[in-house]
């Protein structure tokens, strides 16, 4: 059987860097690759209401900004289903079953759920709707008989939690023919790109935290974070010996910087481990490398900025088509929700005589 690929973002913001390399690059691989059954991409607009209940313009103005970004970033909509979660009830009625399969000590485990509560100052009261993310998650995924989920790092208990809820499931109503496929994560190859740091060294490039380079970023913003971001805080000299070590600018490096951009923008390196060599060594002042750095953002966000200005005049269009698209995503997740209520045994018309 083919692949069907489902993934998503919760419009809280406009996409950054983190979301770029963690997710939007492998999406457009994936869909640029074929061979696929399906491919959704999911705006968690419910979701996202979990942590802002009372700041729904913020969720709803996002929905279309995301959007924009994803066809910016290169997504290609006669490929891809980009949809609105809100607007495909069936999910939530798939959640009302699985929330009795996971119990409320094991979502308090979820590690990306104990960081986020951590970060929300949710540790004293936790909306339910939050605790129980992972399982309306699930059903996401769930619902379109999804099998590749790419993402970051930070998702995989999310994964992890979706395919216990399927075994619970099938231990339970043990169906006779296969109602969920068990998903898999696909992460990015690199390392770095799995969870990218922020621009304040401290956690991972985030909507909510406010420390990320945005895609829609004009160019003297970018230059300004990069010009901002955290280094090594021992490297006061030029002379200095310095560390590469949660060197955020190096992270970044690691993350974006291709021999080319060498020949390009400093030639007096072959490469990024030469680079290296010499902030380590002392010699090399912090200037130098961010404003290489910002060399290579520059160059990749510029033309993502140019796509967004001519779609930023169709929005109408992207309206109508985000639309259209919930409701063949709804008729969709039908299917496999009537399935599984059969499985169930929920199907009440079996009871007519
Ligand atoms: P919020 O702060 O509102 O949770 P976010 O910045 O964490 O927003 P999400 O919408 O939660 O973004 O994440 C969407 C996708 O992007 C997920 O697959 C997630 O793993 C990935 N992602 C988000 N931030 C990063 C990051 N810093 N590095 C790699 N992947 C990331
Ligand atoms: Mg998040």
């Amino acid at each position: 059987m083919k692949d069907i690929i489902l993934t998503g973002d919760r419009p809280t913001g406009n996409l950054h860097l983190g979301h770029y390399v963690g997710s939007v690059l492998n999406r457009v691989k994936l869909q640029n690759q074929g061979g696929y059954e399906k491919f959704y991409i999911m705006i968690a607009d419910t979701q996202a209401l979990t942590d802002n209940a009372e700041r729904v313009d913020r969720v709803k103005n996002n929905i279309i900004q995301v959007a924009i970004d994803y066809i910016s970033a290169g997504i290609d909509t006669s490929k891809v289903n980009i949809f609105i979660q809100s607007l495909v009830p069936e999910l939530f009625e798939m959640t009302s079953y699985f929330m009795n399969f996971v119990s409320v000590s094991r979502l308090q485990r979820n590690p990306t759920i104990k960081d986020e509560i951590k970060q929300r100052g949710f540790e004293r009261t936790i909306p339910i709707g939050f605790l129980n993310y992972p399982v309306s998650q699930a059903s996401d995924i769930l619902a379109f008989g999804t099998t590749v989920v790419p993402v970051g790092e930070d998702q995989l208990p999310m994964i992890e939690q979706t395919r216990e809820i399927v075994n619970s499931f099938n231990n339970i109503y043990k169906p006779k023919e296969e109602v969920f496929r068990l998903p898999k994560a696909l992460l990015p190859e690199e390392q770095i790109c799995r969870r990218l740091p922020g621009l304040d060294g401290k956690v991972k490039m985030s909507k909510s935290v406010g420390n990320a380079i945005y895609l829609c970023d004009d160019e003297k913003t970018i230059k300004e974070k990069v010009m901002s971001a955290y280094t090594d805080p021992d490297h006061i000299r030029v002379s200095d010996p310095g560390k590469i070590e949660g060197n955020i600018v190096f992270s970044y490096l690691d993350a974006f910087a291709s021999d080319d951009d060498f020949k390009k923008y400093l030639p007096e390196y072959k490469n990024l481990e030469e680079l290296k060599e010499h902030y380590k060594k002392g010699g090399l002042g912090d200037v130098k490398v961010k404003l290489f750095l910002n060399n290579i953002l520059q160059e990749l966000l510029a033309p993502i900025r140019e796509k967004r200005r001519y779609l930023e005049e169709h929005i109408n269009d992207i309206y109508e088509l985000l639309f259209e698209n919930s409701k063949k995503a709804s008729t969709q997740a039908h299917i496999i929700l009537d399935k599984m209520k059969d499985a169930m045994g929920l199907d009440y018309t079996k009871l007519l005589k």
